[in-house]
Order: structure tokens, then C-alpha cells, then sequence
């Protein structure tokens, strides 16, 4: 396998930065840029050692750095791995990896030192995607939810699961070829039970992923409402608040300013605020709300604003109704000014309301209680096994309908070969989401949405 190199380290100015190189040429090629203080070659040095030297492109020296040595297999890879730490500065930085790709080590893809250290066996697919989760989590409860994920709690709950659902479908299988044998068979109980449990549990994983979405990645929220309702000083007071974190960065793939406002142990994505800051006038109020509901397709909650000094509007049941499909909390702002909306009126979509005055701060803590309870996360426990991905839901979901299935067909009498090819298929999801069986394909997808260098 060809020796690969990237920037491991944040592509601006730091105290330091770091060039990473893994495969089996890695510490030759080491060996051609930078020289050692005492003049020792890294490749008479063992691994877990560290040395002060300087870095050479050719004959240019371009920084002084220590590098980090490893002998494969112990590394982050189970590859031979060098880490050239030197000064974090993005000029330097990329005249390091420059000299390093001249030397003759291949720019590495995205995650594809994750993927090498999954394909040696260092970690399973759960535990690797982990690892994006724990470098992006926002917030405590999502940083130990990741990195329990990331120390293998997912996956042990998962192969537990899978390794229950091998033994029944062996059972059966045994059972179903030789009926002649004096196997005991698997009373109809105490399978039921079994797979009742299983079923369960797999239920309570699915049920982890929104919640655990929610405190890690932060969930893709829009603030809806006509105009003058009070959004933007709603979106202020949130972002204001003493718990909150804003980090206002550019979108990656779209060109938009997209908001992260942790409040409680959520952290909402507030997509396209830009749209919620256009002074729209009354008279277009129809466009706003059309506009909003297109936003609102992207995301799955969704926090409508209403005025509680006036009636509800029809697009603002245009807006209701719409919503009612998603996770929603209504807002009834400007509550100091007194209130005259019929609040049942606004029940006949949702039971999820709050009463605020965004302009004082009245009723903060209650809307972020209900976004906490709304979103699952307010008795969230971060130390539960949780799935992090869309795949691993997906999957998870396949083995809960798999089981589904078992049990519906036990009920039915129907043959113990039909159970068996449902339990099968039950573990075959499993087994592709720790990846012991996922496809080249899905291994190569998974580490694409990874950073260049982990
Ligand atoms: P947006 O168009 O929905 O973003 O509305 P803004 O946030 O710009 O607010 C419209 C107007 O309502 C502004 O003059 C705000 O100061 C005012 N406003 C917002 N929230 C409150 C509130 O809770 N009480 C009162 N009295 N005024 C509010």
C-alpha cells in the first residue's frame, strides 16, 4: 500500500502544526527531509520515540520540528507513522508536506488514515465514524456521548446483539436440518422472549439518534414566522444568552451563513438566518411564509414564532400546518405587551408552546426546556450506547424489522427456516454497521466525509 501524508492540523496560524505520514516507506521517506540534532537516522531509532531536528525540501531548510516515530503495527494506523510537528503557520505548514509528497509519500484522501487503522483492525466502522463526532462535538453531552462511541461502547452493545440473534438463527438452523437429532428445540416462548428483547433494545438504539444528534452535531433548526413577529431578536436572545455559544461560519457546500447556538445541551443549527434578517414588508407576508416553509423542508425542527398581541393569521396556519409534520415549538412572543391570540386555535397543531417576550428575556428557560424535552436530549444519557450516523440508523432500523418480521412469523407458525432468513438478515445489518461485512463500497463512502489528514 502506498505511504500517504497530509496536514493532520488546522490549516492556520498555531503554536504548532503537524505533517502525519503512514505506510510502510514512512519513515524512509522521514529520512530524506529531516535531519536529526544528533545526526541519528529515524530509521535506526524504535518506535514511541521523539526527536528534535530540522526539515529540509531539498536543500532548503524550511522549519525545525520534532518528529514523532511509530513502528507499525503500533499506531494510530498499524502502519509505520511519522508526525513531523512543526511551527503552525499554513506557509510552512504546506512547504513540510510539500517536501514530504517529494520525497515520494502520495497526498492522503479524506480519513483515509481512520480508514487504514479500520482496515488493520485498530477500530471497527462504528468507532471510526465516532471519531468525527468526538473532533466535531459542540457541547459535554456530546463530546461523552462520541467518545464513549468512539472507546467502543456502540459497537460492544451491537456485536452483543449480533452474537444473541447468531446463536438463535444456529439453533434454528441446526434444529431445521436435523429434526432426527435430539437437539432440544427452542420452546416458542422462550424464543419470543428472546427476540423480544433483542427487539427492544434495538428499538432504544433508533430512539438514541435524534437525541444524540441533537447534543453532538447540533440539529438543523429554523425560526419561522411573518414578519415583525419577533425572529431576530429571538434568534439575539438565544445566541445571547449566557449558555450559548455562536460560531458564525460560512456553509461548505452553500453559499450561506449558517448559525450554531448551544442552549441547554442542544446545539441548534440555525440554517439560512440570513433569511430570518431580510426586512420583508407586511405586504408580502404570503412570499415570507412560502420562503420559510421551503427552508423548513430541510429541517427537522422547527421554532414558529407567533405575536401575542394578535390573531392568528392564515399563512401563519399555513405555517402550522406544515410544521406539524416536524419536531415543532411555537414561540407566542411579546407576551409583556398582554395576549390575545386563542391559544386553542394553535393547539389544533401542536401541544408545544411556549410564552415569551423575546425583547426581556421572559420565558427563555422554558423554551429551552421544551426544546430539550421536544428533542429527546432532556433525559438524554450520554454514557448509553448511541448510534451517531444516518448508516448506522439505517441499518439498525433493517435489523428492528428484520426481528419484526422473526416474530411475526413465529406467531403465524410459520417454519423455522422463514424465522431463520429474517434473523439473517438481522445480523447482516449489524455486522455491516461494525463493518465485518459492509462492501469495499460503503467502507469508501463512509471515510469520503471525513477531514483530509485524520
Ligand atoms: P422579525 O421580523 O420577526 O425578525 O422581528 P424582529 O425581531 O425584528 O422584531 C420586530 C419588532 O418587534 C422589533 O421592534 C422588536 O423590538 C419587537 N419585539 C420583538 N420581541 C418583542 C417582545 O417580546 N416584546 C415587545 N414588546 N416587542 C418585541
Amino acid at each position: 500500500m502506498k505511504t500517504i501524508a497530509a496536514i493532520a492540523t488546522a490549516q492556520a496560524a498555531a503554536g504548532i502544526g503537524i505533517v502525519r505520514i503512514s505506510g510502510d516507506r514512512a519513515i524512509e521517506i522521514a529520512d530524506k527531509v529531516f535531519v536529526t540534532a544528533s545526526g541519528e537516522k529515524l530509521s535506526s531509532r524504535s518506535g514511541y520515540s521523539a526527536a528534535l531536528g530540522d526539515v529540509y525540501d531539498g536543500k532548503t531548510k524550511i522549519d525545525k520540528a520534532i518528529a514523532l516515530l511509530f513502528r507499525a503495527p503500533k499506531s494510530y494506523t498499524g502502519e509505520n507513522v511519522v508526525e513531523l510537528s512543526g511551527h503552525g503557520g499554513p506557509y510552512v505548514m504546506s512547504r513540510i508536506l510539500r517536501a514530504v509528497l517529494n520525497a515520494g509519500a502520495e497526498p492522503a484522501s479524506p480519513g483515509e488514515f481512520t480508514k487504514r487503522a479500520f482496515l488493520n483492525g485498530k477500530l471497527d466502522l462504528s468507532e471510526a465514524e465516532a471519531v468525527m463526532s468526538v473532533i466535531g462535538a459542540k457541547g459535554e453531552a456530546g463530546h461523552k456521548a462520541a467518545l464513549n462511541a468512539l472507546l467502543g461502547h456502540t459497537s460492544k452493545k451491537i456485536s452483543e446483539l449480533a452474537a444473541k440473534l447468531t446463536k438463535i438463527c444456529a439453533h434454528l438452523a441446526v434444529w431445521a436440518d436435523y429434526p432426527e437429532e435430539d437437539i432440544k428445540e427452542l420452546s416458542e416462548e422462550s424464543l419470543i422472549a428472546s427476540l423480544t428483547t433483542i427487539k427492544t433494545d434495538l428499538f432504544n438504539l433508533i430512539n438514541s439518534f435524534d437525541a444524540g444528534k441533537a447534543v453532538i452535531d447540533g440539529i438543523e433548526t429554523v425560526i419561522a414566522g411573518k414578519p415583525n413577529v419577533g425572529k431576530s431578536t429571538l434568534l439575539n436572545l438565544l445566541s445571547g444568552s449566557e449558555k450559548a455559544i455562536v460560531t458564525p461560519h460560512a456553509g461548505t457546500t452553500r453559499d450561506i451563513i449558517e448559525e450554531t447556538v448551544r442552549i441547554g445541551n442542544v446545539t441548534l443549527k440555525l440554517a439560512d438566518t440570513a433569511g430570518i434578517h431580510e426586512n420583508i414588508s407586511s405586504e408580502i407576508e404570503e412570499i415570507g411564509v412560502k420562503r420559510a416553509v421551503l427552508r423548513m423542508e430541510r429541517a427537522p425542527f422547527v421554532i414558529i414564532v407567533l405575536e401575542a398581541v394578535n390573531e392568528l393569521t392564515k399563512s401563519e396556519e399555513e405555517l402550522l400546518r406544515k410544521a406539524a409534520e416536524k419536531k415543532v415549538l411555537v414561540a407566542i412572543n411579546k407576551t409583556d405587551l398582554g395576549v390575545k391570540l386563542d391559544v386553542n386555535k394553535v393547539k389544533r397543531y401542536t401541544e408545544n408552546i411556549v410564552y415569551i417576550s423575546a425583547k426581556s428575556g421572559e420565558g427563555l428557560q422554558e423554551l429551552i426546556s421544551a426544546a430539550e424535552s421536544i428533542l429527546g436530549t432532556a433525559d438524554f444519557d450520554s454514557s448509553e450506547p448511541i448510534l451517531i450516523t444516518e448508516r448506522q440508523r439505517k441499518l439498525v432500523k433493517t435489523a428492528y424489522e428484520c426481528v419484526s418480521e422473526a416474530l411475526e412469523a413465529i406467531k403465524m407458525g410459520m417454519t423455522r427456516d422463514a424465522v431463520n432468513i429474517s434473523l439473517d438478515g438481522a445480523v447482516n445489518a449489524l455486522l455491516e454497521l461494525t463493518g465485518e461485512r459492509a462492501s469495499e463500497a460503503v467502507v469508501d463512502e463512509l471515510f469520503k466525509s471525513f477531514c483530509v489528514g485524520k
